[in-house]
């Protein structure tokens, strides 16, 4: 039986991508380098998913990766790269004003508060992260959220789960690993990390629905359960008895 839950947040819980299509269209006006294209939206895409791969892989340091992503990205385009740091800063902040949930997520969120403890799990920054719980609600449906940045471990690291893993031996007295779920759309950060600290693990992949391709060759971590829509969550929690 799963007895406590484990959010990821961006592209779980919040639809990231809408978010930072949204955040970067903005700055752009605001910085006056004109119309910011959806081509160039899938470059910076293209970019930044290499960066984070590179974060989770520890071959970079998020500092680092924050500004390079910006920084190529605008060499791409033709922007001045010198502009990176000063506009990450903005983007970073700028990223917490629009929320748009995956699914019904806050709805799913609500009707489990009090039913089974859940928490959020972020890779994000500090700053972000909190404006976009707070601006959500989702800071008060949670009963807790854990952020990589005030850890200073990221997921897959099992030291990431070490202060989690703490917390929920607090609130559910008795609690094994095996009762605690991880669902995040991540197979190397959410999944991986899952794995790495022995808690069962839940995949939201909702791509598939909408007809991506997944390479079903390529090695994947063990996945305990597999969803396209978050409403699946309610038969994978067995809550009728409980
Ligand atoms: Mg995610």
């Amino acid at each position: 039986m799963i007895r406590a839950l484990l959010w990821d947040v961006d592209g779980t819980l919040l639809n990231f991508k809408a978010a930072e299509k949204a955040a970067i269209r903005t700055l752009f006006a605001e910085y006056g380098f004109g119309d910011c294209t959806d081509a160039m939206l899938a470059t910076y895409a293209e970019i930044n998913d290499a960066y984070w791969k590179k974060l989770e892989r520890g071959e970079m340091e998020k500092p680092q990766i924050l500004v390079r992503r910006f920084e190529d990205f605008f060499s791409v385009i033709g922007v001045d790269p010198r502009l990176s740091a000063a506009f990450n800063k903005k983007y970073q902040l700028a990223l917490g004003d629009t929320i748009v949930f995956c699914d019904d997520a806050d709805q799913i969120v609500a009707e489990l508060k009090g039913r089974i403890p859940q928490y959020g799990a972020s890779n994000g920054t500090l700053a972000a992260q909190t404006k976009k719980l707070e601006r959500s609600g989702l800071d008060q449906l949670l009963d807790g959220a854990f952020i990589s940045d005030q850890i200073g471990f990221e997921k897959p690291d099992a030291r990431f789960f070490i202060p989690v893993c703490e917390r929920l031996e607090a609130d559910v007295p008795g609690i094994r690993k095996e009762e605690i779920l991880i669902v995040g759309d991540s197979l190397t950060s959410d999944i991986q990390g899952g794995v790495n600290v022995g808690i069962r693990t839940c995949w939201y992949h909702p791509e598939v629905a909408a007809g991506a391709a997944v390479d079903e060759t390529a090695e994947r971590p063990r996945i305990d359960y597999e969803i396209r829509d978050l409403h699946e969550i309610y038969d994978i929690l067995d809550l009728t008895t409980s």
